[in-house]
């Protein structure tokens, strides 16, 4: 569809929107829920061939095209069911009493789940993860390549990065897989890591990390809500209150606050494009179908939106 709309690549491919469906929500919920290394690897084994497959077809399908991944970013409040009825089946499903499951969920509990145990944050408590998706991402690349003899160039993407040594640490994970892979392929395949530009640290600091990062893309979303310390998912309200009494002229996270936000950005270009002055730059946030935004992101050099 988006190649119908005339789409030149995919610029987020959000994993974790992968796993809604009812046959594969149990895996996911599975993951999420282990105690245990070995349990989560159980999980994350019932994981990897979706994945892979799914990516076999993304490649496929864009034919050449750059499809950038992201890895796992869930807002693990999203993902754990929360009626009854679902959390009994849950148990059911994994072999867990009701009181378990339940007990687990709440320690798995937070009070600002979107500041909390998500993003590359995960992949630096669980590297498990991100090696499972590392492979599945390089393996389904190294298929395509093979059986299209168009050679694919995966580009994977670490969410919610805010300091380079957390960048670092990921990226060496990523790395060790993928160029083992790689080189049992026998192909000469290339890929890119970079991340994305979601917390106001990663922006004022984007010197340091377009050091290890091979491009930027600006979560605007994110990057609105820790820059304003409005929460995407509650201020709603509160932002139409400030639109009818002229504290706003628009809601930030529709249309890009180009004074504080958009600071942060042009910051965050310059000194990344001084550590790295190819680096590849874009934005993945909800702002890049909107032309005001769209019109800015032109104006301050990035390269596309998504
Ligand atoms: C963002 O934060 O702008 C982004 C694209 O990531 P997500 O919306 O999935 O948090
Ligand atoms: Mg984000």
């Amino acid at each position: 569809q988006a190649k119908a709309f005339g789409a030149q690549g995919i610029g987020l491919c959000r994993t974790e929107h992968m796993f809604f469906e009812k046959d594969r929500i149990f895996s996911f919920r599975k993951m999420i829920l282990a105690d245990t290394v070995e349990q989560r690897e159980a999980a994350l084994a019932e994981i990897e061939p979706m994945q892979q497959k799914d990516f076999e077809d993304l490649y496929e399908i864009m034919d050449g095209l750059n499809v950038n991944v992201r890895l796992l970013d869930p807002p693990l409040h999203e993902f754990l069911p929360q009626e009854e009825h679902l959390i009994a089946e849950l148990a059911n499903a994994i072999g867990k009493s009701v009181a378990e499951v339940k007990d687990r969920i709440h320690d798995l509990h937070e009070a600002n789940p979107m500041m909390g145990h998500r993003g590359c944050r995960l992949a630096v408590t669980y590297p498990e993860i991100c090696r499972m998706q590392t492979r599945a991402i390089n393996k389904a690349a190294i298929a395509v390549s093979k059986r299209t003899g168009k050679m694919v160039e995966p580009e994977i993407m670490v969410p919610l990065v805010l300091e380079v040594k957390e960048l670092k640490y990921v990226k060496n994970e990523i790395c060790k897989v993928a160029d083992e892979l790689i080189a049992a392929s026998g192909l000469d395949m290339h890929y890119h890591v970079g991340t994305m530009i979601e917390i106001p640290r990663a922006a004022l600091t984007a010197d340091e990390i377009a050091k290890e990062a091979e491009f930027f893309s600006f979560g605007t979303n994110d990057l609105t809500q820790m820059t304003f310390g409005f929460s995407r998912d509650d201020t709603g309200k509160i932002i139409k209150e400030y639109n009818k009494k002229g504290i706003f002229d628009e809601d930030p996270f529709q249309s890009i606050d180009q004074t504080g936000v958009g600071q942060l950005i042009k910051i965050a270009v310059e000194k990344g494009k001084a550590t790295r002055p190819n680096i590849k730059l874009g934005i993945c946030g909800e702002h890049g179908g909107e032309p005001k935004s769209i019109e800015f992101c032109h104006n301050i050099g990035l390269q596309y939106v998504s």
